[in-house]
């Protein structure tokens, strides 16, 4: 139903004393793309309509199930990228911390998370991601649809100890309003973890608009200084923001560039894949794709509700 108005004021940080901060930037896909010369977001605006954007999310679940052919592989891959991201944060938290995942998938970060001896949650708009979530932990522990209007029997203010938003508030239509929910569910001391695409990486300088993370289900592009601006406005502390890594091998890479067409990286990955033994082909290597991790902290004294 919504097309959101056409907007002038950068959401994130609001333009200071330049409330006509945001500026055309770019054409995406048939879309305008702009930037905020404050704080640098980039952001589609008007965003695609609903059914524009249920059909690519539709089609890219059909995709995802060509990779779940080879699901053991992808699980690894998966569980070792999270685990490196919430094994830092798990020692902070005394017995079976409660974790909320938002965009959950298929559940490999909650797989993860429960093997860390967390209790995870998780929030799927796909009815076939919360199916399987379900499946695995519990009705209980799973909601199906989006992230403004998830909720759980019995979690209501600070209940969460950990959420993690890993490629989530990239697809959002309003991450502010989403970081303002995640704040108001974390207990006082709780973590937050964010990880989206860097706006000011060298792989996006260097790619332009055929940058791999620009597509048109990606309405906001944060880069360090718009992150922590936002983050900050919904009150969140002990911030930092640093380039995340993702646990890859040569065979995964080839399918999501066979499948996500890109006019060098396709073909390169496809001449890689075929010249590598098939031993070399699986090898897990830690790689940065201009991404950024960012955690930070709800306070740890009471504050007051800033879901007014
Ligand atoms: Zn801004």
């Amino acid at each position: 139903v919504s097309t959101s108005a056409i907007k002038t004021v950068c959401p994130v940080c609001r333009g200071g004393q330049q409330p006509d901060c945001l500026g055309d930037y770019r054409i995406l896909k048939g879309y305008p793309l702009k930037r905020c010369g404050r704080c640098g977001l980039q952001m589609i605006d008007p965003q695609p309509d609903d059914p524009t954007l249920e059909a690519i999310y539709q089609r890219e679940y059909y995709d995802a199930w060509g990779i779940e052919r080879d699901e053991d592989l992808t699980r690894a891959l998966k569980r070792a990228t999270f685990g490196r991201i919430l094994r830092p944060i798990r020692h902070r938290f005394s017995d079976s911390p409660k974790l909320l995942d938002c965009g959950a998938a298929t559940g490999y970060l909650m797989e993860e998370a429960q093997s860390l001896g967390m209790e995870p949650y998780g929030v799927e708009l796909s009815e076939f991601g919360a199916a399987r979530i379900a499946d695995k932990f519990g009705t209980d522990h799973a909601f199906c649809g989006p992230f403004d209007q998830a909720a759980f029997a019995g979690a209501d203010q600070n209940f969460f100890d950990i959420i993690t938003m890993i490629d989530f508030i990239e697809h959002v239509r309003a991450p502010i309003e989403a970081l303002a929910k995640a704040f108001w569910l974390l207990r006082p001391g709780g973590q937050l973890v964010v990880l989206t695409p860097n706006a000011d990486s060298l792989s996006r300088k260097l790619m332009g608009t055929s940058w791999l993370h620009y597509k048109l289900e990606h309405l906001f592009y944060f880069n360090r200084r718009s992150l922590t601006y936002a983050l900050q406005q919904v009150g969140f502390e002990k911030l930092q923001v640093r380039r995340a890594w993702k646990s890859m091998n040569l065979h995964y890479l080839a399918h999501q560039f066979a499948q996500y067409s890109h006019p060098v990286l396709t073909p390169a990955f496809r001449a890689v894949h075929r010249l590598s033994p098939s031993g070399l082909r699986r090898k897990m290597f830690p790689i940065t794709f201009g991404e950024l991790l960012a955690t930070a902290s709800k306070p740890a004294a009471p504050v007051p509700d800033t879901l007014s």
